[in-house]
């Protein structure tokens, strides 16, 4: 098995331009065996082409992932594979922002005017001045009834 100091290395060897021979040379290992754990390292990092020129730059660090909500910098878990939030707040709140950005298109109750509402397929009315009325109406209606 090959440790994972010696994967970080073949990648960063590779990043560099070196052949598969070549670093075999330096770790002690066949060729094969650099090319298989370099090739299973790709399989696992697909965005390895993002990653390695900042981990030549960055001495081996790679880049740590921002936040897709505050854009901070956030620690990546070992194990558990693409984390795109620093925490479940900031999923939560990117989430929902994304919501409030859907626009449903509606039909007000009140006045059957068609109107957008962003983020809430289950919006009524156009206007509050239409929920107003629609609240009036349904008193109204209600006042009918207590009479009747
Ligand atoms: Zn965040
Ligand atoms: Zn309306």
């Amino acid at each position: 098995m090959m440790s994972e100091q010696e994967k970080q290395y073949i990648v960063k060897q590779r990043a560099l331009g070196k052949s598969f021979v070549q670093i075999g040379r330096e770790l002690g290992r066949c060729e094969s065996s650099v090319r298989y754990a370099f090739r299973h390292i790709m399989d696992k990092e697909p965005k390895m082409d993002e990653i390695i020129p900042a981990m030549v730059l960055g001495a081996g660090t790679p880049t740590t992932p921002k936040c897709k909500y505050c854009g901070r910098d956030f620690e990546k878990p070992a194990l558990g594979g693409k984390q795109l939030f620093c925490s479940a707040h900031c999923r939560n709140a990117w989430g929902n922002e994304q919501k409030r950005r859907i626009p449903y298109g509606q039909v007000c109750e009140q006045c059957g005017r068609e109107f957008i509402a962003f983020g809430n397929p289950h919006k009524r009315f156009c206007s509050r001045k239409c929920f107003a009325d629609s609240r009036k109406a349904a008193q109204a209606d209600t006042c009918v009834e207590v009479r009747g």
